[in-house]
């Protein structure tokens, strides 16, 4: 079998898929992105076609190591990221020729069903925080995430603070003690306001804190996680083994969460959860974006033994023909060979676009100044 195409298509809202085409007929699927990077994307990964067209794309570590060491410079978000995608895609390919799933190829199921979490909303300032918490319940979801507030100065006053923990006690008390309630940070707060903040929430008993210092200092995310008794959770924005050993070994985070469309794929979290589990660390997959990569993550979700919970913010409604059922909170592990979906191309074709980005221009309200996504 040799690769002969490699074709990425823009989906709105901000999405990509990518299909690895073969002489055999069989077309492998994975999902690219690099926020606010999309051309530079889909130009690496025409890069990437040019080693790999007439290559059997069965060989699917030979061809990780290849993508990834052969460039000279390694990892970064473009790289890592077209990386990820075609990760995805060669793996979906050997599936799909073995006729398994594939998890079987990595050892086979360790759960039946993955239990997913949902979404309060990014900006909580457009959101009713405490109508989505509880309409989730309603539909049988134990677990929620929520941003608790969305722009943030270096330092904040006490009725900020005050104001925060106040959300999270109206969420804790719509959904009662046995729902999971996880907080994101999203990187928007310094670690002087995080501990503050944390310290605020403790009393209603979050699940983790997400991101609460940005990724690029893991000391800062060292002092954070020894100044709470929450669980720390990080990892969205790093990139393969080596962008999580150092918080391993310093013991900053009790759950990890790379992004199978940013961290290496399928192959690279794999290995990551295979690391995290020597610390007694947890696994919550990253997928806030389309369901390629969502499939993805169930695969990996299925087959590790410290997964924790999973993120979903599509189940694939009008890109997938058999869009993902949720079913009391939980998703039935996907059966079918490779990542187990198909295409709806013709509810696919509304969706497709250039692909042009729209950049962000997210300022703080009072004084214009740059203000974190
Ligand atoms: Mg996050």
């Amino acid at each position: 079998m040799k690769v002969t195409r490699l074709e990425c298509i823009p989906i709105r809202p901000y999405w990509m898929i990518l299909k690895v085409h073969t002489d055999e007929g069989i077309v492998g699927l994975g999902e690219p992105i690099a926020e606010g990077h999309p051309q530079a994307l889909i130009s690496c990964i025409q890069e990437i076609g040019d080693y790999l067209i007439g290559e059997d794309p069965r060989r699917v570590e030979h061809h990780w190591q290849s993508i990834y060491r052969h460039s000279y410079f390694r990892s970064g978000l473009i790289l890592n990221s077209a990386l990820s995608a075609v990760d995805q895609a060669l793996w979906d390919i050997t599936g799909k020729w073995l006729g398994q799933p594939i998890y079987q190829l990595l050892g086979g199921k360790t759960r039946d069903r993955v239990r997913m979490y949902g979404w309060l909303g990014v900006r909580p300032y457009e959101h009713d925080l405490v109508a989505s918490a509880r309409d989730w319940v309603q539909h049988g979801f134990t677990a929620v995430k929520a941003c608790l507030y969305g722009y943030a100065h270096p330092l904040e006053s006490p009725a900020f603070i005050d104001q925060v923990a106040a959300q999270m006690a109206a969420i804790r008390e719509a959904v009662g003690d046995s729902v999971d309630i996880a907080v994101d940070f999203h990187g928007r707060s310094t670690p002087a306001l995080s501990i503050l903040l944390a310290k605020a929430i403790e009393p209603y008993r979050p699940y983790f804190i997400e991101e609460p210092v940005l990724p690029e200092n893991v000391d800062a995310l060292v002092t954070m996680a020894r100044s709470t008794p929450i669980p720390i959770a990080t990892g969205e924005r790093l990139w393969t083994r080596r962008g999580f050993r150092d918080i391993l070994e310093k013991q900053a985070a009790a759950i990890l969460q790379p992004d199978l469309s940013h961290a290496g794929g399928i192959s690279e979290c794999r290995r990551i959860a295979a690391m995290a589990e020597t610390y007694y660390v947890s696994m919550a997959l990253h997928a806030p974006t389309g369901p390629i990569n969502l499939a993805a993550a169930l695969q990996v979700d299925a087959c590790i033994p410290n997964f924790l919970i999973q993120e979903h913010v599509s189940t694939g409604e009008g890109i997938l023909k058999e869009p993902f059922k949720i079913v009391d909170g939980y998703l039935e592990v996907p059966s079918g060979p490779g990542l187990g979906i198909e295409l709806d191309e013709e509810a696919l074709a509304e969706r497709i676009y250039d692909g042009v980005n729209v950049p962000c221009r997210l300022r703080h309200p009072d004084d214009g100044s740059v203000a974190d996504l």
